[in-house]
């Protein structure tokens, strides 16, 4: 996705998203506007887990969950979580170290919900595999203090076998699972962790910086809950 994504860009990924059966796909212009839809699908006797999502801690919904006693860290009914990529025909691609959250998105809970910022959006699978060996796993490596070759001063991937790969299982949902509700909450910003190498560099350290601030608040959250 470029700079200069357009409203019209935007609506071609929703349209494929729908294509492919996730349901319901919804648009918010801003985090404010994404929180209440998140909310909205949410019954308030739902026990709700969440894939360690920085882009669920920017809408501040998790924070609210955990005060109204509905997160869990059990089997729960409806599963929140963000997606490393969507590509612009509307597929999700998503890569974990453990593999917790990428199962999760396909079998277990009865409904996922997706949270994405606009800047999620790649134009391609080739696209989705660049920004995640190039952006999101060195970025999460660093974060975890992980000496993966893309997470060194300078280093790129190798396509490493160390076993603190933090890109161990990547999953592409190309359309909704035969038993799985997967809901899509598209966002018209910046939220969560990904952006595109010839961005500026304002936009790329902003984004960088609200990253590491949800995964701290992240982690004291989920402490909260244990
Ligand atoms: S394969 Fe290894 S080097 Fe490449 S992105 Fe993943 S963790 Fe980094």
């Amino acid at each position: 996705m470029t700079e200069s994504m357009t409203q019209s860009d935007v609506q071609k990924t929703i349209k494929a998203l729908k294509s492919n059966r996730f349901d319901p796909v919804e648009y918010a212009a801003t985090a404010e506007e994404a929180a209440k839809i998140v909310f909205g699908m949410i019954p308030p006797d739902a026990k709700v887990g969440m894939g360690g999502s920085t882009s669920l801690m920017q809408l501040g919904v998790v924070e609210e969950l955990v005060k109204k006693g509905q997160m869990t860290l059990q089997k729960p009914d409806i599963y929140l979580t963000s997606s490393n990529a969507i590509t612009e025909n509307g597929k999700l691609v998503n890569t974990d170290m453990t593999g917790n959250r990428v199962s999760a998105m396909i079998f277990g809970p009865k409904q996922v919900i997706v949270v994405a910022g606009i800047n999620k959006i790649v134009k391609d699978l080739d696209a989705a595999f660049d920004r995640i060996k190039g952006i999101t796993a060195p970025a999460m490596a660093k974060i975890g203090g992980l000496k993966t070759p893309c997470a060194v001063e300078g280093g790129k991937c190798n396509d490493c076998n160390s076993s603190m790969r933090v890109c161990a299982v990547t999953t592409i949902i190309e359309s909704k699972p035969r038993v799985t509700q997967i809901s899509v909450v598209l966002v018209g910003e910046d939220i969560g962790l990904g952006w595109e190498a010839d961005w500026p560099d304002d936009r790329k350290k902003e984004i960088n910086a609200v990253f590491r601030k949800n995964i701290a608040r992240l982690r004291e959250t989920i402490q909260s809950i244990r």
